[in-house]
C-alpha cells in the first residue's frame, strides 16, 4: 500500500513539525471567530508584502494583492506569469466554526439568575456544550456606527460563562432520552449573573448585569439586536498526547486547513499560474449569504483582479479563468477513532499521522451533494504529491450509509473548475475540543505549496 506514516518521514528531526505547530496553536487560540481569523490573515499578508486592492489602481505579474470582504472573507493572490484566463491555483478553506450565537434579545433574567439565551449555529451535538467553560467573542454595533469588540473569557482573570446541565442524581427522566433528545436546542442559555444590585428593578440581576456591560462596552440593552457575539470554547489550544504528538483545541474545522493554506500562499513565490488562497465564512450552516462560499464575492474579486490587469473583458475573461483554475477544496475530514472503529471503512478512512486526507467525493446517501473530482484532475494531484513528497491519503467520510457531510468543493466545482477535497483528519469533529495530529498538520502544509508550485 501507498500508505505510510508521516511521523517516519521525521525520525531525524520532528522539531520542524513541531515549530510549525506551536505558530498554529497561537493562531487558534486567538482566532475563534471569522473576523478574527480576517484580522489575523490581513496583518499576515501585510507583513508578507501583499497589499490591499482597494490601495492600487492597476497590478501586473509577481504582485500580490489581497481582497477582504465585509471582514469575513479574504481572498489572497500572486499574480503568475501567465493571463489570469488560463487559470489559478486556488487553495479554499472556510474560517466559521460550529458555536452557539447569542439571539438578537439574548438577556433575561429567572430565579436569581441572569442567563444568555442562545441558538447553536453548525451541526452540534448539544451534550457537548454544557458544563465546559466557555467566552464570548464578536461585535455590537450601535446605531452610530460604532463597533463594539467583546473578548470575554480569555485573559487570566476574566470570568468565563458556561450551560448548566442537570446533576446525576435527579437524571432519571433525563437519562432514559435518546443522546439527541437529552439536551434541547432551546436550553443552551448561559449563565451571565446572579447579583442582584437593585432591588427596585424588576430584574435586578439583569439589571446588574446590563449594567456591567455598559460600563465596560458602552452599550444598551437594544444593541444587541444588530451584535454578533460567537459562544465558544474558552481557553487555548494545547497539546494532546503524552508524546504532544496532537493539537486540542476549538475550531480546528477549518482553521487547520485555513492556517496551513493561507501559510502556503505566504510562503509562495510568483509562478506560472496566478495563485489563490481564499478564506471564507458561512460553510458550517450551508456557505450561504454574503460571505459564504456561494456569494459572487470571489466571482466579483477575479473580476476586479482582471481590470487591475488591464483585461479589456474582465467579466468574461473572470468566468473562463474560473473554469479553467484547479483548486483543493482545504477542509477537515474525519479521523479514525478506535473507539468507533465501526463507523468507517477501514481501508477507505483517514488514520492519524498518515497525512493529508484526499476525498474524491464527500456527501451523503450515495454521494448526494458531493463534488466527486474528475479521476483525470486527482491523477495530476497524485503526481504532485508524490514528486513533492508528501504523505497523503484518501477516504471518505465513513461507512456507506452511515452519515456523511459536505464542503465548499461543489461550489467551486460550479465555475466548471477541477477541485478535490484535501485537508487534515480530525478527532471530535464539532465538539468543544477537537483533535488533530501535528504531522498531518505540517503535511498539509506541504501540500498546499506543493499544489500552488
Ligand atoms: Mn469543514
Ligand atoms: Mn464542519
Amino acid at each position: 500500500m501507498y500508505r505510510k506514516n508521516a511521523w517516519k518521514k521525521y525520525a531525524d528531526n520532528q522539531s520542524v513539525v513541531f515549530d510549525f505547530a506551536e505558530d498554529y496553536k497561537r493562531f487558534l487560540s486567538e482566532c475563534k471567530t471569522e473576523r478574527l481569523v480576517t484580522r489575523f490573515a490581513v496583518k499576515l499578508l501585510e507583513k508578507k508584502g501583499f497589499v490591499s486592492a482597494d490601495k492600487i489602481k492597476s497590478a501586473k505579474k509577481g504582485d500580490k494583492i489581497y481582497f477582504v470582504n465585509k471582514n469575513k472573507n479574504v481572498a489572497a493572490f500572486i499574480i503568475g506569469e501567465k493571463a489570469l484566463n488560463e487559470g489559478l491555483r486556488i487553495l479554499g478553506a472556510h474560517i466559521d466554526s460550529p458555536r452557539l450565537d447569542l439571539k438578537e434579545n439574548p438577556v433575561y433574567e429567572s430565579k436569581g439568575f441572569a442567563l444568555g439565551d442562545t441558538h447553536y449555529y453548525g451541526g452540534v451535538k448539544k451534550y457537548q456544550w454544557v458544563t465546559v467553560p466557555l467566552a464570548l467573542h464578536g461585535v455590537i454595533c450601535k446605531k452610530d456606527g460604532t463597533v463594539v469588540e467583546v473578548n470575554i473569557g480569555e485573559a487570566e482573570d476574566d470570568p468565563v460563562v458556561g450551560i448548566t446541565d442537570l446533576l446525576i442524581h435527579l437524571s432519571a427522566d433525563q437519562q432514559a432520552k435518546p443522546l439527541g433528545k437529552a439536551i434541547e436546542g432551546e436550553d443552551l442559555d448561559i449563565s451571565l449573573g446572579s447579583i442582584p444590585v437593585d432591588e427596585k428593578e424588576k430584574e435586578p440581576v439583569k439589571a446588574n448585569v446590563l449594567r456591567l456591560l455598559k460600563e465596560k462596552y458602552q452599550i444598551e440593552e437594544e444593541d444587541f439586536i444588530s451584535a454578533e457575539i460567537e459562544v465558544v470554547p474558552a481557553g487555548k489550544a494545547r497539546d494532546y498526547g503524552l508524546d504532544k504528538s496532537m493539537i486540542a483545541g476549538y475550531g480546528h474545522d477549518d482553521r487547520s486547513c485555513a492556517y496551513t493554506s493561507l501559510m502556503a500562499l505566504l510562503d509562495s513565490e510568483a509562478g506560472a499560474y496566478t495563485s489563490c488562497c481564499i478564506l471564507v465564512d458561512k460553510e458550517e450552516i450551508g456557505s450561504v449569504g454574503a460571505t459564504g462560499a456561494q456569494s459572487l464575492f470571489f466571482e466579483n474579486v477575479i473580476a476586479k483582479l482582471a481590470s487591475l490587469l488591464k483585461d479589456a473583458n474582465p467579466m468574461w475573461t473572470a468566468r473562463v479563468a474560473l473554469e479553467n483554475s484547479k483548486m483543493l477544496s482545504s477542509d477537515v475530514s474525519a479521523a479514525y477513532d478506535p473507539l468507533y472503529a465501526s463507523v468507517n471503512d477501514p481501508r477507505n478512512c483517514a488514520y492519524f499521522g498518515e497525512g493529508i486526507v484526499f476525498n474524491k467525493y464527500t456527501g451523503s446517501r450515495g454521494k448526494s451533494g458531493s463534488n466527486d473530482a474528475n479521476p483525470e484532475y486527482y491523477a495530476e494531484v497524485r503526481k504532485i504529491m508524490d514528486e513533492a513528497n508528501v504523505a497523503w491519503q484518501t477516504a471518505e467520510l465513513g461507512k456507506v450509509d452511515q452519515g456523511g457531510g459536505g464542503t465548499i468543493a461543489y461550489i467551486l466545482g460550479n465555475y466548471n473548475m477541477n477541485v478535490i477535497d484535501a485537508g487534515i483528519a480530525v478527532l471530535n469533529m464539532h465538539a468543544p475540543m477537537e483533535i488533530i495530529s501535528k504531522v498531518d498538520l505540517y503535511e498539509a502544509y506541504l501540500a498546499y505549496r506543493a499544489f500552488l508550485k
